[in-house]
């Protein structure tokens, strides 16, 4: 999937579910964070970013246990919201990545088995077609937005 395919699938699930702005603007950046430390890691040679590419910061369980320590530990509320944030845009990441035919690591530091639904290949029309499908939901989910919602998000812009 493209960056901008999971950028918009973790704002259609943060306006989906009203999550906090904080927690929103954290899940949008958090929707590329597998993919960004694997770039760091590589330091942009495309051969070892090919090597280790959806392996181990691909794996689900480093997401959810990150999701769990967010949670159980005593953060002050907004590194907590933040936290928890970038935690679930990384697992929408994996979520998304394992529509790809390649899947994803079922185990850490194994390639396989493999978690996949194979329905779409990055920059086919399929991931376009759920591309435009997750636009429409950020639609309606921005429409389900109400004034709470809003006052908080200028809140957070100060
Ligand atoms: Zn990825």
């Amino acid at each position: 999937m493209k960056w901008i395919t999971h950028q918009a699938g973790a704002l259609a699930a943060a306006l989906w579910f009203k999550a906090e702005p904080l927690v929103s603007a954290c899940m949008v950046l958090g929707a590329v964070l597998p993919d960004i430390i694997e770039q760091g890691i590589s330091r942009r040679n495309a051969r070892l970013f090919l090597a280790i590419h959806r392996g181990f910061f691909h794996w689900f369980g480093l997401y959810a246990a990150g999701l769990l320590a967010a949670i159980c530990l005593p953060l002050a509320s907004h590194e907590k919201m933040a936290a928890v944030g970038l935690m679930l845009g990384a697992l929408s990441h994996i979520a998304l990545d394992a529509l790809n035919p390649s899947g994803v690591p079922a185990l850490p530091l194994h390639d396989r088995p493999r978690l996949k639904l194979p329905l779409v290949s990055t920059g086919s029309l399929g991931e376009w077609g759920i591309l435009a499908g997750l636009l429409t939901l950020i639609a309606l989910g921005g429409y389900r937005l109400d004034a709470r919602w809003l006052k908080k998000l200028a809140h957070f812009f100060g």
